[in-house]
């Protein structure tokens, strides 16, 4: 059988790749980007609740009310922006199936997406997927700031949307309260759209706030934000996101939603619909993870690798170009199979594979993984 391929430049992501190599040579994995302690237990005994109190039947396709309600609430405490849970909130299978929707509901063939790179490996080809055509604009190099002369010259009658993701994987680059009035400004004009994926938003350091389109009237109204409880409740395996976005945006998000998976997962959502009323628990994440930042920076000292700011994200880039010259991919390979530390190579964010000799590595470990981990680095 012939099979004209669809994606035929895409093969298993580097996430799988990388953590694949990372089995085969016991290496320590800080590449794909997840914890390696579990949740709290309390959110685990409120799963296994809600499973014995029969919660174990399809949820209603937009979600759990209760978490629905519950996410409205945050918005509004944290944002001021009132959403209104019926029909404007989605939960859905992470923010992976709520980007998935978002860009199949809206990007029509020959459509241009703006993405802003280096960018999570997900939107372009989902872009393309839809027939659309991702354009590509990087952030600017080191300071990872967004060049808005360059954004506005790229935006076209063809642009139907613009992808966004700050707190960035995988550089730590933040929006400010003026990014959002440039970006207000530069989209007033036109009928862009926006897609921010904000799943890092409760993971922003030095006491900085995240600023995310739903802090920005204007920009709200334009936009699908999207989030997930996997950075915030330490849960990447469970797969819950959600969605936020005008009645109009939604109804279109949901008519794609409803056929990729229906609804999800019931009696986790009732889970984190409990757990969100503790507000603690995602308010103390900044210092949580700015102290596992701060530990890893502390044990690099001294070694050839140099750290690069990181503002947010549980993702640290180092710079290795005093260790040595060689691409990203290779020496991401290197490193894992000679010296047992597996990381990301950011070059694959990039569609011209842009390389700075850097490389992400994930600091959401135990302390004793980071010391490890370290004691590996240092010497290099
Ligand atoms: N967007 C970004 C920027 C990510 O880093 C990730 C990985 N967690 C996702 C989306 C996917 O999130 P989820 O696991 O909830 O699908
Ligand atoms: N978001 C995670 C990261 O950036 C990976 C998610 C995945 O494996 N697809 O590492």
């Amino acid at each position: 059988m012939k099979l004209s391929s669809k994606l035929p430049a895409v093969g298993a992501t580097i996430f799988s790749e990388m953590t694949q190599l990372a089995q085969e040579c016991g290496a320590i994995n800080l590449s794909q980007g997840f914890p390696d302690f579990d949740p709290a237990p309390e959110l685990q005994e409120l799963v296994a609740r809600f499973m014995r109190e029969g919660c174990n039947q399809y949820a209603p396709m937009p979600g759990v009310a209760a978490l629905r309600e519950r996410i409205a609430e945050k918005t509004r405490e944290l944002y001021g922006a009132a959403y209104d849970p019926e029909q404007e909130i989605t939960v859905t299978a992470g923010a992976t199936e709520a980007i998935y929707a978002a860009i199949t509901a809206v990007v029509h063939p020959g459509d241009e997406a703006i993405v802003v790179e280096p960018a999570y490996d997900c939107y372009a080809p989902i872009v393309r997927l839809s027939g659309g055509v991702p354009v590509p604009i990087p952030l600017e190099y080191p300071s990872w700031r967004l060049n808005w002369e360059m954004l506005r010259n790229r935006l076209g009658p063809r642009t139907r949307l613009l992808l966004l993701n700050f707190p960035h994987n995988p550089t730590g680059a933040v929006l400010s309260a003026e990014d959002l009035e440039e970006l207000a400004a530069m989209l007033r004009p036109t009928a862009v759209l926006v897609l921010s994926d904000e799943v890092y938003e409760h993971v922003v350091f030095d006491g900085l706030r995240h600023w995310g389109m739903s802090a920005h009237p204007e920009l709200r109204a334009r936009s699908f934000v999207v989030s997930s409880f996997a950075k915030t409740y330490h849960t990447t395996g469970w797969k819950v996101g959600y969605c936020l976005a005008p009645a109009e945006l939604t109804r279109e998000l949901r008519k794609v939603h409803q056929y990729i998976v229906f609804s999800v997962n019931t009696p986790i959502q009732h889970a984190y619909a409990a757990f969100l009323e503790d507000r603690r628990r995602y308010l103390e994440l900044p210092a949580f993870y700015q102290r596992k930042r701060d530990l890893f920076l502390s044990l690099l000292e001294g070694s050839r690798f140099r750290p690069l700011a990181c503002r947010g994200t549980y993702y640290l880039l180092l710079d290795y170009s005093r260790i040595s010259d060689e691409p990203e991919g290779d020496f991401a390979r290197r490193l894992t199979r000679e010296y047992g530390v597996a990381a990301i190579p950011p070059s694959v964010f990039y569609q011209d594979r842009t390389d700075h000799r850097l490389l992400r590595f994930c600091f959401a470990k135990k302390e004793e993984t980071l010391r490890a981990a370290a004691e590996r680095l240092r010497p290099i």
